[in-house]
Parts: C-alpha cells; structure tokens; sequence
C-alpha cells in the first residue's frame, strides 16, 4: 500500500539508496584492509511526511508491516530498528526531529547479501536530510548508518556497506581503505557489466564461521607482531606461522595486494585491463576457497560454470561464503544471456539458484 493509503496525506519528501556488491576484497574489512564495492541497480526509496499524534509510524511496503512508536526510550524490534536508529543518532547530534511518517519500498533483494539494510539506512539518513535540510554530507550519512546497524539493529558491521550505498552508484565502483576510509569513486570500466547470482544454499555457518575466522586473523596479526594483518604486504612473512593461520594471513595479504593492483590499472582501463581485473576475481575465489576456506561445493561449482563461460573476465562467491552470491565481471550486454545461461546449468546440479544481477523484476 502507499503512502497516502497508509498515513492519510501524500508524502513530503522522498529519497533512495542502492544495494551494493563487493567486487574484490573479502574478509580483508576487519582486517583494516581495502575493499571495492559497487552500486547495484536494484534500490530502497523512503518517502517522509511528519506525523501529527506525536509518535513516529514506519511502514515497509515489502514486508507489510507497520510499526508505531510509543516511547522513544524503546528501541523497536526488526526493520523498525534501523530506521529508529538513524532517527535517534540524528538527535544525539543534536538535531530535532519531528514524528514522522516514514514508508519504505525497495527494489534489494532482502537477506541475500546486497545489503538491503545499508539501503534502507541510508535511504531514511537521505530522506530526513532533505525533509529538514541537515548540513550532513554523504561520509557522515554512513557513519550513521554504521553505528544505527550496531547499535540499534545489533549487527556488529564494517563500514563498506554503508560507505558503498552512500557514495557509489551503478557507473561507479568504491575503492575503500578501511581503516583510513580514504577513498575513491573510480568509473566502472564501460566495457563491462556485473552478474550477480545467488546459489541458493542458505548461509548456515557464515555466523559461527566468521567470528573463527576474525579470531584467527587476530590470532595472525599478534604473532607476526603487527596491529592487524593490514600492515603486512609480503606473503611469505606468514611462513613462520602455524597451520591454519599461515593460510588465513595469506589470504588476507594476497586479497588485499590484489585490490591494490585492480586500483593501479583502473586508471587506464581497456580490454586487458579487464581481464587482468578478472584474473585477480578468480584468483580471489581460489584464495578464499584454499586458504580462507568460506566457500561451499555449490559456490565452487556456480563459479566454475561461470569463469568458463565465454563473455565472463572473471568469477568469486562474494559476502562472507559459507552460501550465498557469486558475482562475475562480464562483457558488457552479455550480463542478461550469461546470467540465465549458466543458472540453467547450475539449477540442472540440483540446486536452486536465483538471478540477482542483471535486475529481472523491473
Ligand atoms: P542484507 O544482506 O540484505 O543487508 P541483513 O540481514 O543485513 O541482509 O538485513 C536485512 C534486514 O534489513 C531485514 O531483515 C529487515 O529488518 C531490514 N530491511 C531491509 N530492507 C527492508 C525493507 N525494504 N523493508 C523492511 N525492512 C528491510
Ligand atoms: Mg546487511
């Protein structure tokens, strides 16, 4: 239902935010490392309008849900609690917000891995700021949004989502370093395209595996005597360390060399270029799948199907593994028929995949 159908009055104001997905750079964020994400087409619009009995209303549109405010000591549950966490971050810098009537609909596939809920954030960051005129820029809006996941959704995130949704769109991809958050928004090479595929195998252990993973990086940086393994550039340091960590570090340092590389040659992108920033996905994937040890048979065989098809520069599951999405650097135009070429084959392995990239639904 619309806005005007739920809350009685049109909207005041509207604004929206991107999904995004992670090119190159997996599991190198907590490790203060570099990571290079992109806008997907696919987007969260919210729209405003203030509410007049005092209380704040949110209604998503997608979910069909409806949630009032009744205290704004409370913290509500689910959805509601990222959009209360952007409002109530907006006040505790000393912003006033009026109650607001607040609608969400979206394009992100929720819960698959394009960060529908940096969009929603950011989305509603976007929103309030236009409603009220708020002197914020976009670094701020991320900020924002960050610390409205941790600390009022409860997801202990990096800032590559939020960062990504804020600053760049489907033209351009986000070079980020995070620990410094400098940053760059570098063109997306017009030879290509993304294709984006869920391999439908639910993301079980990503919880359990990530945080032994984050320990084991910990666990690295400590004996190699470094703050976190971002310090380190020279994979063969990691030879003194004991099995498995030699081959998380090596993950970590290889990863984030290889970002680095893909931000040298995007300055003079052309057709080599691209297959070299292909090599580098693939070499990503193999990584992650040896030596980091997140991916999962299904994912293997999604992204082998997809590395050997003709059009395709290179191929990685990407988001923390354990399930979840691949996405491939492909020849631009061909996204659509490679896309449904190879989930035709990989459905046939017995498994049931989904198009995320190109966007079919609209
Ligand atoms: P994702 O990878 O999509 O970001 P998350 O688990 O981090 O997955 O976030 C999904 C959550 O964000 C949903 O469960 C919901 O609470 C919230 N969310 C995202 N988009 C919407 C939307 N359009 N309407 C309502 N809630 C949303
Ligand atoms: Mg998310």
């Amino acid at each position: 239902m619309n806005f005007q159908k739920i809350f009685g009055k049109p909207p005041e104001t509207e604004a929206s935010a991107p999904g995004r997905v992670n090119l190159l750079g997996e599991h190198t964020d907590y490790n203060d490392g570099f990571v290079l994400p992109t806008a997907i087409p696919q987007r969260t619009t919210v729209q405003l309008g203030s509410s007049t009995d005092g209380h704040h209303h949110f209604y998503s549109e997608d979910l069909d849900e409806r949630v009032s405010v009744l205290e704004s000591n409370h913290t509500p549950s689910g959805f509601a609690s990222y959009i209360f966490g952007c409002i109530q971050l907006l006040q505790k810098q000393g912003y006033t917000i009026p109650s607001l009537n607040l609608h969400v609909k979206s394009t992100v596939p929720i819960g698959s891995g394009l960060s529908s809920s940096a969009a929603l954030e950011v989305a509603t960051l976007r929103a309030v700021r236009q409603l009220l005129n708020l002197p914020i820029n976009d670094v701020e809006i991320a900020q924002l949004a960050q610390q409205a996941e941790i600390q009022y959704a409860g997801v202990q995130c990096g800032i590559m989502d939020q960062m990504a949704s804020s600053l760049a769109d489907t033209e351009h991809m986000l070079f980020l370093d995070t620990r410094s958050l400098e940053r760059r928004v570098i063109p997306f090479p017009s030879g290509a395209e993304i294709v984006v595929i869920d391999s439908g195998v639910p993301r079980t252990l990503a919880g359990s595996g990530y945080n032994q993973r984050r320990g084991e990086c910990e666990e690295a940086a400590r004996l190699l005597g470094v703050k976190a393994l971002r310090d380190i550039t020279d994979s063969s340091a990691t030879e003194v360390l004991p099995e498995p960590l030699r081959r998380r570090a090596r993950h970590v340092i290889t990863e984030n060399n290889r970002v680095l590389e893909v931000l040298q040659i995007v300055e003079t992108f052309h057709e080599t270029s691209l297959q070299r920033f292909g090599e580098l996905m693939n070499a990503s994937h193999a990584s992650l799948r040896d030596d980091y040890e997140v991916s999962v048979p299904a994912l293997d065989t999604l992204v082998g199907m997809l590395q050997k098809t003709a059009g395709v520069f290179g191929a990685r599951l990407t988001g923390a593994g354990f399930g979840g999405a691949c996405v491939a650097l492909v020849a631009a135009g061909e996204g659509r028929g490679i896309a449904s070429n190879v989930l035709e084959q990989y459905n046939q392995t017995g498994n049931t995949g989904r198009i995320l990239v190109p966007a079919t639904d609209f």
